[in-house]
């Protein structure tokens, strides 16, 4: 059983080749400039050299035939038959509150992603492209889309609601959706198995922190709340979003720039966060390395993101009344050390106590807590296209 887990963007492709006896990745790679000059390949066998292919890909269909002629290929290649790839698991950013789980992809499904391309503009498109192109390629092969909004749809109204007139969510389904619900959905579940907690009564708190991030309240493996919204701009402050911002900022910001809501929204989007209150970068390492060298803006935005995230999680403490783990995970999650003890440092409240020792570890399930700690902290590394290849496997198996 070998599962092809496909996340498409506008002018991308990134694929893995999942082995599901044992979830080993049997290749990976990424297609880049689709559709613009300069296209290439570059695909990764498990065990074997990088092989970059530089060729013209003017469409997702050109891109999915090379990626499967990457995966055949006699040397660099990690299987002999199409016929051995099971299935494909395709991410889908938006599902609107269509869909609470994946599902198997026919007429009704791709209308639905199709609904949903205003809610995901940049995403939506692209993925039913790549679902579209790996019909073409593969014909009678089931795809599965599996949706970041998915898991988010537990969510309770007095959660997803907007206070603005009822009319805006009857006539355009304004609401909060939230994103990252691969990552969440996994990262939660590892957190239940490998945490040892009651998996129907448990209080989990899930903090993405990649360079997009989000955090979630997770009840007995439930989504009850999450940080980002109808777009994944609202919540914490992150690489180059604002995230929570007061709305009239928006127009003043108009009025003095002569700017459109369109510009400002871009602003928001991909000139803001950490980048745009250091000046520095987007990259949380570049920012780090300023704010170290005395960078007093640098060390201002890393402050404000870490406040942030420490807000948010008293906030959910809040909300669920009560959390028996917190765990972190993604790029800064996974890696950075000290911004995790220093956020647990602000949750001494909870009788949450960190392991110095524990907390250096890197790239593996670990729970960084001592055993005295009223909470569990753990680390967990999230894996997305896993998450994928399972959900594919359980609906086509
Ligand atoms: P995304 O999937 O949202 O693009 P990732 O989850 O890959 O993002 O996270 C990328 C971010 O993680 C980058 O901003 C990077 O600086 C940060 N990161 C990676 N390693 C470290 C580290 N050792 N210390 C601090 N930040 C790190």
């Amino acid at each position: 059983m070998k599962i092809l887990v496909i996340n498409c963007g506008s002018s991308s492709l990134k694929y893995q080749l999942i082995d599901m006896q044992n979830e080993s990745v049997l290749a990976k790679g990424l297609c880049e400039r689709i559709g613009i000059e300069g296209s290439k390949l570059t695909h990764k066998p498990t065990g074997k050299d990088e092989y970059v292919v530089t060729t013209d890909m003017p469409n997702h269909e050109v891109a999915v035939k090379l990626v499967l002629d990457a995966l055949l290929d006699k040397t660099h290649g990690v299987i002999e038959n199409v016929d051995e790839i099971t299935a494909v698991g395709h991410r889908v950013l938006h599902a609107g509150a269509k869909y609470s789980a994946s599902i198997v992809v026919n007429d009704d499904v791709k209308a639905v992603i199709k609904e949903c391309f205003d809610l995901g503009p940049l995403h939506n498109p692209a993925n039913l492209t790549g679902i579209e192109a790996c019909e073409a390629a593969m014909p009678g092969k089931k795809q599965v889309a599996v949706f970041d909004t998915a898991f988010h749809q537990t969510m309770p109204e007095k959660a997803f609601m907007y206070a603005i007139p009822y009319e805006y969510y009857e006539k355009y389904n304004i609401r909060k959706y939230g994103f990252h619900g691969t990552s969440h959905a996994f990262v939660s579940n590892e957190a239940i198995s490998f945490g040892k907690l009651d998996p129907n009564n448990s209080k989990v708190i899930v903090c993405h922190l990649g360079n997009g991030g989000s955090l979630s309240a997770v009840v007995n493996g439930k989504c009850v709340d999450t940080s980002m919204g109808l777009t994944p701009l609202e919540g914490l402050i992150m690489g180059t979003r604002s995230g929570d911002i007061d709305p009239a900022v928006v127009q003043f910001i108009a009025n003095k720039e002569n700017k459109s809501v369109d510009e400002v929204l871009n602003i928001l989007n991909k000139k803001s966060g950490i980048l745009g209150m250091s000046g520095v970068s987007s990259d949380f390492r570049d920012v780090g390395k300023a704010a170290a060298e005395g960078n007093h803006k640098a060390e201002v935005a890393l402050e404000a993101f870490k406040y942030r995230v420490i807000k948010y999680i008293g906030s959910y403490v809040a909300a669920m009344n009560g959390v028996d783990a917190i765990v972190f995970t993604a790029g800064v999650g996974e890696n950075d050390k000290n911004m995790r003890a220093e956020i647990c440092e602000s949750l001494s409240y909870l009788g949450i106590k960190i392991d110095a020792e524990a907390n250096s570890h890197r790239g593996e399930e670990v729970v960084i807590s001592t055993p005295d700690s009223k909470v569990k902290v753990m680390v967990i590394p999230t894996n997305e296209e896993l998450r994928i290849a399972r959900e594919t496997l359980a609906l086509v198996k």
